[in-house]
Formats: structure tokens, sequence, C-alpha cells
């Protein structure tokens, strides 16, 4: 069974709504297969809107180029993996990475300003599929002789995030999804007897999806209907469906909420408070004042930082769960590498002393002018290198557990992912999937941990064992 972790202390006893983000969160998608799809759809638009060459259609896609959390650069066609710190932890350059030097050279520091507009992060539904083909694109531009075929880097980066708003608009990735449900969609029965177990509970169930009413009545039809047990259907398993919600606009802004007739999907205004049913619009304020719930008493679980918690954070106080689908491949990678990272944290331990002692020897022979030490440090260096020989091969093992051009997607090095520090910083708990939230009792009180401050690591070292038998 999946596991949920805990950012920030949760009681599920004080919970009385439980919300949910549709695609992605509660329907989970096949994302390989997705993201195919996204890839394609995206690059038949640059053709045909944006007068791409023709020859682009055949352009392959590779599941693991990209990685979610990566920022593109559009001034200068690479894209970035960043630490917590915003530093710049790997980069490419279209296909090619980029070395530490020329990183350098370009970025002269490697902490970098988000708030410069030339970065995008790269934070949509399909994040794979475009950072995957931006970098294809700058590649592509790189060896054309003339320059002249695409644009340049900025402009193919615009043109990108014009075909992506399209393809969402339009419908051609939900048309193709529609003609192939089992191709792109992952039906979960666990997930459906959960939902019910809660509402046993007296928890209200609520969706708020920026998808439209046909494509969401699609989905559930598909993924809810064959597994509910004690209800008719999912219009009878949720007691409010909010379609076409524009999040996070409706975290932020007062649209108004417009009634579905679920018969025959055609809309009407509404003059009176939020009640059970189906609707398009609407903002999370009126939803919150009509039914009398307080922020806090809301779980929200989405999928998507910005477009499901970053609001509810910053701007409302409704508590929040996400699903971060790469977590389960990612922590069983993790085990897998834990005995080599045993051996590298090993061989630091034998290198540390070492580098200490060197520093102390020459800060000796600094200050009384001798050379007396030269021997024994340079026998220590040779011991170092010796270290740092072992090492290497073992990281280099332990990198290729994970995404070959990205590593892993929590972490870069021993640090955290500048994506890991958004998951931190703006859910309440998290998990892989929907279903291992809705395996725990709806009684549950997830704490949090005491986590260690870089201080606490020293007070441990010197704190005597607390003798629990007495
Ligand atoms: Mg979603």
């Amino acid at each position: 069974m999946g596991r949920v972790f805990v950012n920030r202390t949760l009681n599920l006893k004080r919970i009385r709504y439980l919300g949910f983000d549709m695609d992605h969160t509660l329907v989970r998608y096949n994302s390989e297969n997705f993201e195919k799809l996204a890839h394609r759809v995206m690059i038949e638009k640059l053709v045909r809107d944006k007068g791409y060459p023709e020859s682009l259609l055949k352009l392959p896609f590779f599941y693991d180029r990209a990685i979610r959390g990566l920022i593109i650069d559009k001034a200068k066609g690479n894209t970035l993996k960043l630490s917590r710190h915003s530093a710049i932890r790997v980069s490419y350059h279209g296909l090619k990475p980029i070395d530490y030097r020329e990183q350098g050279r370009l970025y002269k520091s490697v902490y970098i300003d988000l708030r410069d507009s030339n970065f995008v992060s790269i934070d949509t539904a399909f994040s794979i599929a475009h950072a995957a083909l931006f970098m294809q694109l700058v590649d592509l531009r790189d060896a054309q002789a003339d320059n002249t075929t695409l644009p340049d880097y900025a402009h193919i980066a615009e043109d990108l995030n014009f075909v992506l708003d399209r393809a969402h608009r339009d419908g051609s990735l939900k048309d193709e999804v529609r003609k192939n449900l089992d191709k792109y969609i992952i039906k979960d029965e666990a997930l459906v007897a959960g939902l019910e177990r809660f509402k046993k509970h007296g928890k209200k169930l609520f969706i708020a999806t920026n998808s439209d009413y046909s494509y969401s009545k699609l989905l559930l039809d598909y993924t809810i209907n064959p597994f509910v047990k004690e209800h008719k259907s999912w219009e009878d398993l949720f007691e409010i469906t909010i379609t076409l919600s524009a999040k996070p606009r409706f975290f932020i802004d007062n649209q108004r909420f417009l009634k579905i007739d679920p018969k025959t999907g055609l809309m009407s205004n509404m003059d009176q408070k939020l009640g059970p049913g189906i609707y398009q619009g609407g903002s999370a304020n009126v939803f919150t004042s009509d039914l009398d719930v307080a922020p806090d008493e809301i779980l929200y679980i989405g999928d998507h930082i910005y477009g499901d918690v970053l609001r509810l954070k910053k701007d409302l106080a409704w508590r929040t769960a996400l699903v971060v689908e790469e977590l389960e491949e990612e922590i069983s990678k993790e085990r897998e590498a834990a005995p080599l990272l045993e051996k590298v944290n090993h061989l630091m331990d034998q290198k540390f002393p070492l580098e200490i002692k060197i520093d102390k020897l020459i800060s000796e022979q600094i200050e009384t002018g001798t050379k007396t030490h030269e021997d024994e440090i340079h026998k220590m260096l040779g011991e170092i290198s010796e270290i740092d020989k072992a090492v290497s091969p073992l990281l280099k093992q332990q990198q290729q557990l994970f995404n070959p051009y990205w590593g892993e997607v929590m972490r870069t090095g021993i640090e955290e992912s500048y994506f890991a520090y958004q998951v931190d910083r703006f859910a309440c708990v998290y998990m892989a999937k929907l279903s291992d939230l809705l395996a725990t009792s709806p009684r549950t009180y997830f704490r949090s941990w005491r986590r260690p401050l870089a201080h606490d690591l020293e007070i441990a070292k010197h704190q005597p064992k607390a003798d629990l038998k007495s």
C-alpha cells in the first residue's frame, strides 16, 4: 500500500469537505501515452498554425527526456533543473548537456532569479512533452545552417505556449482521449471504495475541475460508475461538481456559478445559494460562504502546484494535498540506491578528517613560515584522491537508477529540488496517488515530523541516548 507524507499536521476529523481536481487526480491517466499524444498534437499545431516545417511531424518522443519541475530559459534556449535555493544543478542547451564551466560562463552565478521573465517554469498539464519538445526544437534550430526555418529560442518558447493553450481549448487532445479511453485512462477500483468510505464518515465530496462538463461526464462515467456500490452513479457520490472552474482563478476571483442540467447539459443562471448539483465557473469565496464552511474544514486534492494548491495556500486557508505521481517509482529507486549511498557516506567519513588535518597543517606552515609538513600533506592528498576515485563510480551508479538525463524529481545531489521545495511549501500532505490518501482512515491525524535544522545534527551528535525503559 502507498503512503501519505506529511508536511504540515492535518486532522481529517476536522475536515468536512473533500474537494478533488479531476484530471490526473480523481481520474488517473497513463502519463506516458498522454504525454506522447500531447507532444504529437503540439507539433501538428506548430506546423499548421505557426508555419513550422512539416519534417517536424517525424520527430520522435522520448518520455525520459524531461521530468516535472524544469525551468526553461527562453533567451538562451536552455532547460534547467534547480535546487530549492534556485541554484542551477543540471542544465541542457537543446539536447546537449552544459558542463559546469560553460554554465558558469553563461550564468555568472549558479543562482538564478525566477522573477526574470526569461525563465519559465514548466508547470503545465503535460510538462514532460512541453520541456522535451522545447529541447528538441532548440537542437534543430542550432543544427540548421542558415537559421531561417525555425525562429529564435524565445519565439519557439512562445509558440509552444500558444499551441499548448490551443490544444487545451480546442479539445484536440480530449477528442483523442475520448476515442481511446483504455489507452489513456487508468481505472482504480480502490479509489471509488475509498470515496464511499469517506462518505460513510459524513464527509462531503466535491469536484472542481477545469475540464468541461461533457468531458468530465465521459471520464467519470468511465472510471467511477462501474465501481460504485452504495451510490447510483458519480452524480450521486459527489455533492457538488464544478466544471470549467478556471483554477487558479477560481480561488482568487469572483466568477459567477452557472447551473448545469445533467440531462441536457444546458446552463442556467443561479439566483439561489449553492446547493447539491453540477455547475460551471464559480469561485471559492462563494463556495465557502454559501455552504457555510470554514476554509480549514476543506481539504482540496490536486496534482498541480500552480493550478491546484499554490493560491489555496497563499490566499485562502484551505488545506491541501498533492498527488505526485513520480513518487512511487522514486521511492523504490531510493531504496535500491540506499546501499550505494551508504558506501559513499562511509568513504566520505574517511575523507573529511583528512581534509581537516591538511588545513590545520597548512595553517601551521603559513603561521610559522615553515615547510615542515609538506611530505605528510602530500601523502594525505594522495589518500583523498584515492577516496574520490572510489566515490565517483558509486555516485554514477546511484544516478543511473533515476532519470538518465536529470536524476531524481525530488532531489538534486544532496539538496532538495526546486520542485520538492514547492511541494513542501504548498501541500500539507502529498502522496503518489489519490487512493493512497483514501486508503487511510477518515479519522487520521497526520502528524508532521520535527524537521532537523542544520544545528540539530550537531546537538544530536552530543546527546546521550535516552533510556526509554526507565
Ligand atoms: Mg489535474
